[in-house]
């Protein structure tokens, strides 16, 4: 084989490969943080708490295996990352005890349902009420909680999603 054509079948394999390389899922090439990435990227300042440790107002949260990392300079009340959350304990310590358990299993609603807005709020309304700590009263301070809430490309505007989520806790189909 001459130079000329080994640089061709090299050029030739790129054209080939190329394609398959930018086709790649962003998640296939960047695999999500785990939470002592996520501590580290904070700063340190961040604390990971293991399953079955994280406690709101005295009671013990859960999501599954999953562990929770414990961020006071989180932007919001609460996130998920794959795989794991994170809460704000200085924002929740604004809100009942039924908002703090209702945000901590909408981010959990993430890790099983998926990024859907709409249908994490569901699983945690529907949960709520399945293990008995969101009363109909408690669903409306979750609502009065969410009812500033203006719309965004992520979020449906509050009045929306309170409306949705009276549904689903009235809906004896689990979403
Ligand atoms: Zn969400």
């Amino acid at each position: 084989m001459t130079l000329r054509n080994k640089i061709t079948l090299a050029i030739g394999f790129l054209v080939m490969i190329l394609p398959l390389i930018i086709a790649l899922p962003a998640d296939a090439q960047d695999p999500p943080p785990t939470p002592e990435d996520y501590v580290a990227h904070v700063g340190g300042e961040g604390q990971i708490v293991p399953s079955g440790q994280f406690k709101l107002d005295g009671r013990t949260q859960r999501c599954g295996q999953r562990p929770t990392v414990i961020d006071n300079n989180l932007d919001d009340y609460g996130a998920a990352y794959p795989g794991f959350l994170i809460m704000n304990p200085k924002l929740l310590d604004r809100v009942s005890t039924p908002v703090k358990q209702w945000i901590f299993a909408h981010e959990c609603g993430h890790q099983f349902r998926g990024p859907d807005e709409e249908t994490a709020d569901c699983f945690a309304v529907q949960r709520g009420r399945r293990e008995g700590w969101l009363t109909p009263d408690g669903l409306e301070e979750v609502c009065t909680f969410i009812s500033p809430a203006k719309a965004d490309s992520m979020h449906f505007s509050g009045s929306y999603r309170c409306e949705y989520m009276r549904k689903c806790y009235a809906d004896p189909t689990v979403k």
